[in-house]
């Protein structure tokens, strides 16, 4: 069941165009990832659809209802970039505040400790680490029992475990059956946690598709790296048959081509009697296909 429409979103601010033409639906049940890099217009396409800003073109359906019916409050969970607390606020008045905006609240002691917060309950905001900040923001938004949770660059900079950590809450949240609707630029985090992912550039969707589909459009791609024994002209290699281009990273030369991209390669290098040393050819990753399809690398 589709819980989430979006239809030709488009978002302006004076001159910038920030989101342009977003089109995706999401289905109950599933973690649906939006991917794509800085300024992209992730956060404003989740925070229309979260019904915190007004959308200057196209539809937004969420749970049947528009953005800014107010019955969402309660039925959606929210969890922004930088939503900060009160520093002097301890962690147990926080989320005893946050249940009382809410008509059915979850027992926020129990949340809090499958959170790992339950020895927190009497630390102060400004005393938590990141991580711990992380997870009550988490705690926070599920307060409500929400329907959909919506999670915007969870896991900005927190360390590789606390990382992780939040990676099998989300999954946890996802299992008590809780739709996720998750921003985030790291691939890894994309590839590991949704079942699907709209990957955004420039205020559009430039692709969607599981991980292992995107992957797939690019994988008749391969990339081969090896450091030639003598000098080699980089112009020559480019116009080889099926090579798309060529970079050089010190005395590292990488190739991206399809087809019987090595063949070529090999052949040139034999033909013109040098040794491709340190020969490596790679699989294409979820990485691979994000520069690709955003032409960025800053994932
Ligand atoms: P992302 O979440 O992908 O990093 P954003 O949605 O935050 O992207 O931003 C998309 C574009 O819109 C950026 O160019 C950003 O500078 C601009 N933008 C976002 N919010 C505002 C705002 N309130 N006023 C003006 N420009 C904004």
């Amino acid at each position: 069941m589709e819980i989430i429409k979006v239809d030709h979103l488009r978002k302006v601010y004076g001159s910038t165009v920030a989101v342009d033409d977003v089109s995706f639906t999401v289905e109950s049940g599933e973690i649906f990832g939006i991917l794509g890099p800085n300024g992209a217009g992730k956060s404003t396409t989740v925070e229309t659809i979260a019904g915190l800003r007004k959308l200057d073109h196209g539809e937004i359906e969420i749970l049947g209802l528009s953005p800014d019916n107010p019955e969402l409050r309660r039925r959606v969970g929210v969890q922004l970039q930088e939503s900060e607390l009160p520093e002097k606020m301890r962690v147990r008045e926080a989320l005893d505040l946050y249940a009382t905006f809410y008509p059915d609240p979850a027992d926020w002691r129990e949340l809090a400790r499958d959170l790992g917060l339950s020895d927190k309950l009497d630390t102060r905001y400004g005393k938590l680490s990141g991580g711990q900040k992380q997870r009550l923001s988490i705690a926070l938004a599920l307060i409500g029992n929400p329907e959909i949770a919506i999670l915007d660059e969870l896991t900005t900079g927190l360390d590789p475990q606390a990382r992780r950590d939040t990676w099998s809450l989300i999954e946890s949240i996802r299992d008590r059956g809780v739709t996720v609707l998750l921003v985030t630029h790291f691939m890894e985090e994309a590839e590991r946690l949704c079942d699907r992912i709209a990957v955004i550039d420039s205020g559009r969707v430039v692709a969607l598709d599981t991980p292992a589909g995107l992957v797939s459009q690019v994988s008749t791609e391969q990339r081969i790296r090896f450091r030639p024994s003598a000098d080699l002209d980089d112009r020559k290699l480019a116009a080889l048959p099926d090579v798309r281009t060529v970079h050089r990273h010190g005395r590292t030369i990488e190739v991206v081509g399809t087809g019987n991209v090595l063949h070529s390669i090999t052949s040139h290098l034999a033909a013109a009697g040098i040794i491709a040393e340190e020969l490596r050819v790679e699989q294409a990753t979820l990485d691979d296909a994000f520069v690709r399809l955003t032409g960025r690398d800053d994932g």
